[in-house]
């Protein structure tokens, strides 16, 4: 649906924001673009030229565009073997690809074989069949249905980590099962948010905001005035006047939210969001909304996943085994609930 909306608005925009800074030369410029992930990435920075700017864009699309054609599993690209010729070859052969999907495999399937994890990338099976009437229930709303149970126990026979097989050497991933198939919308565009974020780094930009559909990542402060990153944390309650629950002040960290107003439909009056309990098959029902701040952004988009499945304490109990990790819930009925040291983020 949204890959549809997108791609009859427009190709590519870059809108160029100047405004002024009174304390220091550089000026604040902004770049969108709605076309990488299925979402609209935007960068701000500030710079003492447009052209360090432009530059830094640049970069980040042409680079964010390498991985969104090899993290998708829905679309092929001419001369790419990416996450879809994977899937299409489960059960036949292995496929050779580039380093960027052996690497975020490795640790997409790591953290989905932790003992009871309710993260997996090997969760297409279950996924695609949510996915099919999520897109049938949002075409036509008045024959929207809920998958068959039976149907997904039987595809979450086919989800076993184990039976993908990444073979480093060689740079080639199976699937073992022909069943199976990967879907990495849970880690991709943070894992991707934050290899892009370390090329801009190693180009020599120090400081840069780069959000890839709300997965942020904070490169350095603002640069000016040693000013940190402000991010607006969206409350999910639809229903409230506060468009943000909050303002989180970051230098060199991510902030990722996943919440159940995104990608959702209707059923009998009753939304079914898109991040689904792998114990239940259903969507899971703890939260509204889980954020995470951290340094790395792949990690956060994972832990993201991690808690948004497991009740409150035991997510509480995982945060705090997790070095400078801090996590907020918003329950169902909105009340909010924050790791140990997660208010020290908040603008005051
Ligand atoms: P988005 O940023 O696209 O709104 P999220 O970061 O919240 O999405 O991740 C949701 C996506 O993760 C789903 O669309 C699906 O592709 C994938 N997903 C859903 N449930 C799980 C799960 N239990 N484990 C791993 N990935 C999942
Ligand atoms: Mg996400």
């Amino acid at each position: 649906m949204v890959k549809k909306l997108i791609a009859t608005i427009l190709a590519l925009t870059l809108i160029f924001q100047l405004s002024a800074c009174n304390t220091s030369k550089k000026t604040r410029y902004e770049a969108q673009f709605l076309k990488l992930f299925d979402t609209m990435t935007e960068i701000v920075a500030y710079t003492d030229t447009k052209e360090e700017f432009t530059n830094l864009s640049n970069l980040i699309y042409n680079n964010l565009k390498v991985y969104h054609e090899l993290y998708d599993i829905y679309n092929d690209y001419p001369g790419v073997n990416n996450i879809k010729t994977i899937n299409d070859n489960a059960g036949k052969k292995p496929v050779k690809v580039d380093k960027k999907i052996i690497d975020m495999l490795l640790l997409g399937k790591k953290e989905s074989s932790r003992e009871t994890s309710s993260f997996n990338i090997a969760l297409g099976s279950v996924l695609k069949i949510w996915h099919q009437y999520r897109e049938a229930g949002i075409n036509n709303p008045e024959s929207a249905a809920l998958p068959p149970m039976a149907d997904l126990k039987a595809a979450m026979q086919h989800t076993d980590t184990n039976k993908v097989i990444i073979d480093e050497k060689a740079s080639t991933v199976y699937l073992e099962d022909p069943k199976m198939s990967l879907d990495v919308g849970g880690i991709a565009k943070g894992y991707a948010t934050e290899q892009v974020a370390k090329i801009a780094m190693e180009h020599g930009y120090k400081s840069a905001l780069l959000s890839v559909g709300g997965n942020v990542r904070a490169i350095g402060d603002k640069g000016v005035n040693n000013e940190q990153w402000n991010v607006g944390i969206q409350n999910p309650d639809k229903e409230s006047k506060k468009e943000s629950l909050c303002t989180i002040n970051i230098t060199d960290e991510s902030v990722v939210t996943s919440g159940i107003y995104e990608r959702y439909y209707t059923v009998n009056g009753k939304t079914y969001h898109h991040i689904i309990d792998p114990k239940t098959l259903m969507p899971s029902t703890y939260f509204k909304a889980v954020t995470i701040i951290t340094r790395d952004s792949g990690m956060a988009d994972i832990y993201c996943k991690l808690i948004f499945n497991v009740p409150y304490e035991q997510g509480l109990a995982y945060v705090r085994t997790l070095p400078d990790t801090e996590a907020l819930w918003v329950l169902p009925d909105n009340t909010i609930k924050y790791s140990d040291h997660f208010q020290k983020y908040i603008k005051k």
